[in-house]
């Protein structure tokens, strides 16, 4: 720089440095608020309140959750040590009971990933959505029949269904089974949508016959090729929560199966490290009913909020409600790391392949 036009600038420069320190003190401020993911993430027991979910899939908490138990005759729950175990009532009552189901279809018993977390909101880690109580993750890997230890729990690998270069599934791993325990999930009115890797829904697509209504809530996505992951709707008592638009009518194995096998999907995230929406969420972009749920006090024990059949003394569930038709989003408003909501992705940047029990 010559100093000599230093003089010159000088109003150039002062108002520059002005707008700096402007730009620096406003990032301060940013960061100075605490981040949603921080907050929720911390918390380790719900509040006993009448169940609510509040705000949407990618963008929400929820009230009066209850943990699934550790396990029950047919289903355990892996990685424990994240505490992710919570859901609305009517989602864990829902996966319970798809165990029973399962296993009465001949499925050994389901290894249960993430649900939420006790009141729900952003994660630490992993996952746009599972932030209402209404998401959870389901194993491909079906139950072993001995009883695995806590430790096992948190090593035990998930077995990869899909070629990571062809994206197809692989054939010596897929068996009816797992097209049974699908169509059985798929079977529930409450389940919207279940999503898959492209290679689970092309082999349902090129495999299934007699009834193929159910192939409509199946819906491909990037990851979930060692697990699945299921979606129901807004509860009653919760006129708070947004819904989802429908899927399409149709089987969903037509154009838009297709573009997953295409190169489109497949291109490598330009920008990997763009911070992720969790990591920028604060109190101000939920409803403001999570700054309530995320306030109130502690259940008394984790026995209380573990869910028994419905019959647990401190759950609290709400009456049903006369509610407007809940407000549903569109994919068009969210962001693209959202783009789970979307029937098919609009041309955008991949989002990083979850890994098991994501
Ligand atoms: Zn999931």
């Amino acid at each position: 720089m010559n100093l000599r036009s230093l003089p010159d600038r000088k109003p150039f420069l002062t108002a520059a440095l002005a707008l700096v320190t402007l730009a620096a003190l406003a990032a301060a401020a940013i960061s100075a608020e605490p981040r949603a993911k921080d907050l929720f993430g911390a918390k380790k027991l719900p509040a006993v309140v009448p169940a609510q979910s509040f705000g949407f899939y990618s963008k929400g908490c929820f009230a009066g959750g209850v943990a699934l138990p550790m396990e029950g005759p047919t289903w355990q729950v892996m990685r424990p040590s994240r505490n992710r175990r919570w859901g609305h009532p009517a989602m864990i009552a829902l996966i319970e009971k798809l165990s029973r189901d399962a296993a009465a279809d001949g499925w050994p018993g389901l290894l249960v990933g993430d649900v939420s977390q006790p009141r729900g909101g952003p994660m630490m880690t992993g996952h746009a959505s599972h932030q209402i109580g209404l998401d959870a993750d389901i194993w491909l890997t079906p139950m072993p029949k001995r009883p695995l230890t806590i430790a096992q729990r948190e090593s035990m690998s998930a077995t990869l269904m899909v070629d990571e270069k062809t994206h197809l599934v692989k054939d010596a791993l897929w068996t009816p089974a797992h097209t049974r325990l699908l169509k059985r999930a798929a079977s529930y009115p409450e389940v919207e949508r279940i999503l898959v890797n492209p290679g689970i829904k092309k082999e349902l697509c090129d495999t299934v016959t007699g009834d193929r209504s159910w192939l409509r809530k199946i819906r491909p996505f990037w990851g979930h090729d060692y697990h699945f992951h299921m979606r129901i709707g807004c509860q009653p008592g919760s006129p708070g929560c947004k819904g989802q638009e429908a899927t399409p009518a149709d089987d969903g194995c037509g154009k838009p199966l297709a573009w997953w096998f295409t190169e489109e999907p497949w291109r490598p995230n330009k920008n990997p490290d763009a911070p992720k929406a969790r990591d920028l969420m604060t109190m101000a972009n939920l409803p403001k009913e999570c700054q309530a749920v995320l306030a109130a006090t502690d259940a008394p024990s984790l026995a209380a909020v573990t869910y028994q059949g419905g019959s647990t003394a401190a759950v609290a569930v709400a009456e049903p409600q006369p509610t407007e038709p809940a407000e549903t989003i569109s994919s068009g408003t969210l962001p693209a790391q959202a783009s789970a909501f979307a029937p098919t992705p609009k041309i955008g940047i991949p989002l990083p392949r979850p890994r098991p029990g994501n």
